[in-house]
């Protein structure tokens, strides 16, 4: 049977794990100090553990190894594409993006997904299964190295749906953000739905400090239909409800991620309607090119004068309004690109 990998427990969970072995509880803060601190690949490797508590945990728990990723640079940007193969076969990929002053770390919470989103290659995959939090916490190291550091900000908005995997997305953010562990703010990072309402809900009721990024895609509910078939378990304007729930019980801003399809919802009409539909609700909006992609059909990208005249009227309506600029689009990197492809091997 495979022993469960140690990095896939918080801190508090790990503290049980100790308590079951005959350990004080406390014992789970060194642990973690050598797990995610000092950066231990082995039981061995923990600086300052007794050994008859590594015999204990390795004859219990496991620490995987993923084999270093294989990794792709943008030509265009110096965007940083990494393609994670597990020991099952699963992939997933990361982006470290180079931005003017910060690096930002997109990171996948699924291999592959279910969403089955038209303008997205992930969704042409179907799902493989789940990340577990210790190989979401393996695609943050790997990116970290890339950045030199810690990046500046976590995006989840690589491969899949964070919310369909709520429970491990969780706790890699309250291992990320541990004091013990990485001791990254829950404010540096932003996941990204597609709109699984209970999860907004459950968020609004949180103490998490993450901010929630949701992808409205378009401004009506038939043309979204189209696009995603997410669209008739969640309905737009359920999310718009949702979103608004969540503004109310926590004081927060959403992010509201659009996306320009040309002739589809590029017009000053479509950016009407948007205002519409957001009306009253504390958020920022992110204006985000189609990329296009094998599954999109007929699908192409809006056209960046369309775009900009659309954010004129939607930052003339007060509403803070930011327009994308694509990064990695040579290396299948850019949203909605991720598909493991050729191109990423
Ligand atoms: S856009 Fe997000 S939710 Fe939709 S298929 Fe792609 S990864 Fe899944």
């Amino acid at each position: 049977m495979t022993k469960p990998d140690i990095r896939d427990f918080a801190r508090q969970e790990l503290a049980g794990a100790m308590i079951s072995l005959g350990e004080k509880g406390s014992k789970a803060d060194r642990i973690f100090n050598c797990l995610y601190k000092k950066g231990a690949e082995s039981f061995d490797a923990m600086a300052g553990v007794p050994d008859e508590l590594k015999n204990k945990l390795s004859a219990r728990y496991s620490i995987s190894q993923t084999p270093a990723p294989e990794r792709r640079v943008s030509k265009i940007d110096k965007t940083v594409k990494l393609l994670f193969r597990f020991h099952d076969g699963a992939v997933a990929e990361s982006v470290v993006l180079f931005n003017k002053e910060t690096i930002s770390a997109c990171i996948s919470s699924q291999s592959g997904c279910a969403c089955g989103c038209r303008f997205c290659a992930t969704g042409g995959l179907g799902l493989k299964r789940d990340l577990k939090p210790s190989e979401i916490l393996t695609q943050f190291a790997a990116c970290g190295r890339e950045a030199g550091g810690a990046p500046d900000s976590v995006v989840f908005m690589g491969m899949g749906e964070p919310f369909l995997n709520w429970a491990n997305v969780k706790k890699s953010v309250l291992i990320l953000s541990d004091n013990k562990g990485h001791n990254f703010p829950q404010s540096k990072i932003t996941i990204s739905t597609v709109g699984v309402i209970p999860v907004i809900r459950e968020l609004a009721e949180s103490h998490l400090g993450i901010k929630l990024a949701i992808s409205i895609i378009t401004a009506s509910e038939k043309q979204r239909a189209e696009l995603t078939p997410m669209e008739s378990k969640y309905p737009l304007t359920d999310i718009i409800s949702a979103a608004r729930h969540y503004c109310a019980k926590t004081g927060k801003s959403v992010f509201f991620e659009y996306i320009f399809f040309d002739g589809l919802n590029d017009s000053p009409q479509d950016a009407q309607k948007l205002l519409e539909l957001i009306k009253g609700v504390n958020c920022k909006l992110n204006l985000i090119m189609y990329n296009q992609n094998p599954g999109g059909g007929d699908l192409r990208p809006g056209s960046m004068e369309k775009a900009k005249e659309f954010q004129k009227i939607t930052v003339a309506a007060g509403v803070r309004t930011h327009l994308r600029r694509e990064k990695g689009s040579d290396i299948a990197a850019a949203c909605g690109q991720l598909a493991s492809g050729p191109e990423a091997s």
